[in-house]
């Protein structure tokens, strides 16, 4: 059945909310919410929450975070942005792991089990679409979640790499 976009967006933003209002974050969504691809509700709104409340888990205070929607191509690409702490080069090829966490020490605190991108990549392929993942160590990082477009013209929908929008792409609709 076809899920609204928006719909599955604004259910994971509201949900990380709480806790991104206590570290005064503030989370902008914006882009072409009004677009509808096939699959669970459910399940996308958990891969969308997933990576939301990681960018407000992995950031420091008074930072922003981005969800943006863009169309293109056949594909539904949800990035979420953020300025946070970013994840070490040797490290990112490892985070879509199960119950691999960067450093277990420093992120006890968040009380994560590691399990939370591994279900986001599942997701994706459930959906027949991909995360993909762009990283600076300090400057934060980038998540793009793609799902081929419910109204996709045949033979597109395809995907493959692409350059992660920057946070100020992702913000400026919804500001
Ligand atoms: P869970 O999601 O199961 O509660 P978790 O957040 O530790 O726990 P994942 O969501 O799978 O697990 O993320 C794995 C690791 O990747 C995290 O522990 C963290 O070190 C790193 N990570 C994930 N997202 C970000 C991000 N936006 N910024 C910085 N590091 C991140
Ligand atoms: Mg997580």
């Amino acid at each position: 059945t076809p899920v609204p976009i928006r719909e599955v967006v604004e259910e994971a933003v509201d949900r990380a909310r709480t806790t991104a209002q206590s570290k005064n974050i503030a989370i902008t969504m914006g882009g072409d919410l009004d677009t509808e691809v096939y699959g669970d509700h459910n399940l996308l709104v958990t891969a969308v929450r997933n990576l939301v409340d990681n960018a407000v888990a992995y950031s420091g205070p008074a930072s922003r975070v981005g969800v943006g929607v863009n169309e293109r191509a056949g594909l539904v690409e949800i990035a979420v942005v953020d300025q946070g702490v970013g994840i070490a080069e040797d490290a990112q090829d490892r985070v879509f792991e199960r119950f691999y966490r960067v450093d277990p020490a420093r992120s006890r605190d968040t009380g994560g089990t590691g399990l939370g991108l591994s279900i986001v990549k599942h997701v994706a392929a459930d959906h027949g679409g991909d995360v993909q993942m762009w990283s600076e160590p300090g400057r934060g990082s980038t998540f793009t979640l793609r799902i081929p477009s419910a109204d996709r013209p045949e033979g597109s929908g395809r995907t493959g790499r692409v350059t992660p929008p920057s946070l100020s792409d992702v913000v400026r609709d919804g500001e």
